[in-house]
């Protein structure tokens, strides 16, 4: 059967934009828990940076420490042997006593070098750890109110869809169960778009299936003027309509075609 006879047309047609514009706030629903997924992820990728940045700067203040209790030891080194130089009698352990003394004081200056050194790492990474604590705090408030328009958004499609449902259902009920079976057959399997507004080509006038874009034939182009009737695509399936046979109301005004898809 390449032609549909059927003087629900309009009303299948009314179905399937019904359907589509459901189908299309189903996906940006189902979109949502996605979307949200990323927000979180892309925080805690942040807040893992953070704790990086923390515990560089928590390191360097552990070097610093240690640096201070070695130039203590120094210190405390310095003094033992300055009090033992009081005491010695022989040369060479005064001699001795000496360059240890020196090399104490070796270490001490190199060990402050470094903790001058250190010093302005931790300045730096204190800066540094500051900057992505406000950063992480920023992102945090707009991960949230996006998060929150995220499901402002979720809740208002679940309750329209909710009331579109009982509609959707009236107008299914309606039609010829036959021709609603079909049409359903053809949806589940074509994407969800089984009635497509044929195309029609303002340059040449040639027509094209608005479901999968072939071109249609000069018979099926026929077929697809007829009213009460359904032209079948020879290609996908689907039930072909004229917008301007099916709505004549709007064909003065030339009206868009349907976007095909
Ligand atoms: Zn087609």
């Amino acid at each position: 059967m390449e032609i549909i006879h059927t003087i629900e047309v309009r009303a299948l047609v009314e179905l399937q934009k019904t359907d589509a514009v459901m189908d299309a706030k189903r996906a940006i629903a189902a979109g949502v828990p996605v979307k949200i997924a990323a927000l979180n992820a892309a925080f805690e990728k942040k807040k893992n940076s953070m704790s990086a940045a923390r515990e560089a700067l928590l390191a360097l203040q552990v070097k610093k420490k240690d640096c201070e209790l070695r130039i203590a030891e120094a210190d405390e080194g310095i003094r033992k042997h300055q009090r033992e130089l009081n005491l010695v009698k022989d040369n060479n352990a005064f001699k001795a006593l000496l360059s240890e003394i020196e090399n104490d004081k070796k270490n001490k200056d190199e060990l402050e070098t470094g903790v001058l050194c250190l010093l302005e790492e931790i300045d730096k990474a204190s800066v540094q750890d500051k900057a992505i604590r406000e950063e992480v705090k920023k992102l945090e408030e707009t991960m949230r109110a996006e998060i929150a328009a995220l499901e402002a958004t979720a809740a208002e499609i679940a309750a329209g869809l909710e009331a579109a449902k009982t509609k959707r259902a009236a107008a299914a009920a309606a039609l010829n169960p036959e021709l609603l079976e079909k049409y359903e057959d053809i949806r589940a399997n074509k994407n969800g778009l089984a009635v497509a507004a044929v195309h029609e080509d303002p340059s040449n006038g040639k027509f094209s299936c608005g479901g999968c874009h072939m071109s249609l034939t000069p018979q099926k182009t026929l077929d697809v003027k007829k009213i009460d009737a359904f032209a079948i695509c020879p290609d996908c399936r689907r039930l072909l309509y004229l917008e301007r046979t099916v709505y004549p109301e709007l064909a003065q005004s030339a009206a868009p075609a349907e976007p095909p898809r």
